[in-house]
């Protein structure tokens, strides 16, 4: 199988950009194979850089790994490791579906679920990591595994959190929710002064002090 590989000269960083799990496992052994310096980036959003690499290869999944599949008898969506919650939520949406997507539609699945993962619907749902299924991992030696609470379900637990450090995963299986076609998201912050503070958290009584 041909790995497509980018040489950008100037930045120094050459990308790889598989088109499914056995491209990712390819160009892992050939990375590790060869003690290349590898990084996985799926959105690029985390401002650590921790998607990146100098004088290494990034394998790139937001380029080809971004598909996005309901099925909407089951309830689920199986997502490419590198498709941005814009997709998700667009194409869950349309079944009157929804699961727990980031609150900026650019961010990736990838990094967001691994870490944990905040969301409009967490207060109703739950974290993103809660709401991962299954996930189709590629380990360092190449392997690829699938991950869910009945398959290697010691990994399953490790992914859900730490999983940026066990393998890239080239799919998640996310459980979906009945969700209103018409939603309304404010997102941002709501600022009181400690008056209005105390008629939000206490009621007042007829004697107008607040209990
Ligand atoms: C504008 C903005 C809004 C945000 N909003 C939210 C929010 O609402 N809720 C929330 O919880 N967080 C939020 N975050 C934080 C966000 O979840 C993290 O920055 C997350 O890492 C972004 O994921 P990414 O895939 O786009 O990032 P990347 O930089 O591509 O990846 C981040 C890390 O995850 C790894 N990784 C990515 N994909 C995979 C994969 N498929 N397999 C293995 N490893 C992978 C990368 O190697 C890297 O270590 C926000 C960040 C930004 C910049």
């Amino acid at each position: 199988m041909s790995i497509p590989i980018i040489v950008l000269i100037f930045l120094k960083v050459t990308y790889s950009s598989p088109k499914d799990e056995e491209g990712i496992s390819e160009a892992i052994k050939y990375l590790v194979g060869n003690n290349i310096p590898l990084a996985v980036k799926g959105g690029g959003h985390n401002p650590s850089g921790a998607s990146s690499t100098e004088d290494g290869v990034v394998i790139d999944l937001s380029r080809y790994i971004n598909h996005v599949n309901v099925d909407p008898e089951l309830k689920t969506a199986d997502v490419g490791g590198g498709a941005l919650w814009e997709a998700v939520d667009e194409t869950t949406i349309v079944h009157g579906l929804a699961t727990v997507g980031g609150t900026m539609s650019g961010t990736s699945v990838g990094g967001l679920s691994i870490g944990g993962g905040q969301g409009v619907l967490t207060g109703k749902h739950g974290q993103v990591v809660g709401n991962i299924l299954k996930m189709t991992v590629v380990l360092a030696d190449g392997s690829i595994v699938k991950a869910s609470a009945n398959s290697h379900p010691n990994l399953f637990w490790g992914l859900r959190g730490g999983g940026g450090n066990f393998g890239v995963m080239s799919q998640f299986r996310y459980q979906l929710h009945p969700q209103r076609k018409t939603v309304y998201v404010y997102d941002g912050d709501l600022v009181f002064d400690e008056n209005q503070f105390v008629d939000l958290a206490f009621t007042r009584g007829s004697d107008g002090e607040a209990r």
